[in-house]
């Protein structure tokens, strides 16, 4: 026996079948590429920034583990985010690793996790990694939003430890109606994590009432506000439940560099906000140019992405000529069915997004081209 098929024996025979049949989280390459696939913003830091943080991180002890409890930091992000006094917070090396955190703490033999689908997928991947059950409950088809009744009859059949909502959701970038969270808030046994990532660009939040409901915890994470590359969760949420979610966590999940950087940045919430704030007025705009393109649907946006149609059976097509073109969006065709035909692209930099349309309406005459002959 060769090496190889020596290790692939081993491997095989010792590794999880469930884990063998998975396929790998894929984050296509983006070299060269205007980058509109991950939700990043755009912006650099601006240079008054740039300054006080490399001072900071000059003095950084990177000889020394950091601090596992990040108490520099949480002050200023529980100012710079608004978090109440009655809630307790913890910090994960990203809202991944919370998700990780969350259903980890939970996983007992036969214990679920709930959550509208199409949703952000990790809720679903990491239960499984966990060998916890995940029922997902089919939003409405027509515009995204959560079938309440629907909902309520899983969480009363299924009783789940947790309850995922991603206010606004990912891949569908709607809001969810506010009384119908409620209702979830007020129906399910366990905690409902309302995951706000995309909080900057949105006026919604569940954020004000945490530590006051004994269900409700709420997510954020600094990665799409501008600050993808630090990695850095916070999940907020009543004493009790982060006391026994933060024995989950490994002792020195927060770096010292993002510790630092993340104590820098948020101390200037205005640079923040106002990237934001340049974000959705992009958005307005390309919504409604989107809208205007041949056969092409566009639906709300609360987030720093928007999710559009196009015509039925082209959307791998067209991904394709943006690829060619020099743009990288996310295609969710064939990931789950009521996304057949569904592309997704951030909200870029004005120069970006007119690339983006350029091709994109090229690619759909092109389309229209053949479809008329
Ligand atoms: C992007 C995203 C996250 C992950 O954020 P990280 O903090 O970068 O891990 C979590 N939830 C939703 C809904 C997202 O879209």
């Amino acid at each position: 026996m060769n090496q190889d098929d020596a290790v692939l024996n081993r491997v095989q025979r010792w590794v999880r079948e469930d884990i063998q049949t998975l396929a790998a989280y894929a984050v296509p390459p983006a070299a060269g590429l205007i980058k509109l696939d991950a939700m990043e913003n755009p912006y650099d830091w601006p240079p008054e920034l740039v300054q006080p943080w490399l001072a900071a991180v000059a003095g950084a002890a990177l000889n020394r583990y950091p601090d596992p409890g990040s108490r520099a930091l949480l002050p200023v992000l529980r100012t710079a985010l608004g978090i109440p006094d009655a809630a307790e917070v913890l910090l994960g090396n990203g809202s991944d690793e919370l998700i990780q955190m969350l259903i980890l703490a939970v996983a007992r033999p036969g214990a679920v996790v709930l959550a509208p689908e199409p949703t952000f997928v990790m809720y679903r991947l990491i239960a499984h990694w966990l060998g916890v059950r995940f029922v997902g409950v089919p939003l409405r088809a027509d515009d995204f939003g959560l079938d309440r009744a629907a909902m309520l009859a899983a969480i009363a059949q299924h009783q789940p430890a947790l309850v995922f909502l991603a206010c606004p959701n990912n891949p569908t970038g709607n809001l969810f109606d506010r009384d119908d969270v409620l209702a979830i808030l007020d129906a399910a046994p366990g905690a409902v994590v309302v995951d706000e990532a995309y909080a900057p660009f949105t006026a919604a939040s569940f954020l004000e009432q945490v530590g006051s409901r004994p269900e409700l915890l709420v997510m954020r994470t600094l990665s799409k506000a501008g600050l993808a590359g630090l990695r850095l969760g916070i999940l907020a949420g009543p004493a009790a439940w982060i006391a026994q979610i933060d024995k989950v966590r490994l002792p020195y999940n927060i770096n010292v560099l993002t510790q630092i950087t993340a104590e820098v940045a948020l101390r200037y919430p205005a640079v923040w906000q106002d990237q934001a704030a340049a974000i959705c007025a992009e958005r307005a705009t390309l919504a409604a140019r989107l809208a205007a393109l041949p056969g092409v649907t566009v639906y709300p946006s609360e987030a720093n992405f928007l999710l559009f149609r196009v015509p039925a059976g082209h959307a791998a097509a067209i991904h394709e000529a943006l690829r060619q073109g020099g743009v990288l969006i996310k295609s969710l065709d064939g990931g789950h069915p009521a996304l057949n035909d569904c592309l997704r692209v951030t909200v870029g930099k004005p120069a970006e997004n007119a690339s983006f349309l350029d091709v994109l309406t090229r690619s759909l005459v092109s389309l229209r081209g053949i479809a008329g002959k």
